[in-house]
């Protein structure tokens, strides 16, 4: 099946793409693509075209990326709170 379904965060209302990860997961994504480089010290959550997640940074040089991916859309959406749980 294919990757790239978009949709639409009931959260902010903003666009999302679902990406299935290589766990089975369906994890929304900004649709935006973005370069990375995997940087295990990194604070982005980077899933790449083939459902692998990465964690690094965005905003790289292409010549000094890994390769592109996108952001998960939970990093940025404003709403986002609203899906987490507190812990105590
Ligand atoms: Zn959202």
């Amino acid at each position: 099946m294919a990757n790239g379904n978009f949709g639409v965060c009931a959260g902010c209302r903003q666009q999302i793409m679902w990406i299935r990860t290589r766990a089975g997961k369906n994890m929304p994504v900004n649709p935006q693509m973005l370069s990375y480089r995997a940087d295990p010290s990194g604070v982005e959550k980077i899933v790449t075209q083939y459902g692998d997640v990465v964690t690094g940074v965005t905003g790289v040089d292409p010549e000094q990326a890994d390769g592109i991916g996108y952001i998960s859309h939970f990093a940025t959406c404003p709403q986002s709170r609203n899906y987490r749980r507190k812990r105590a």
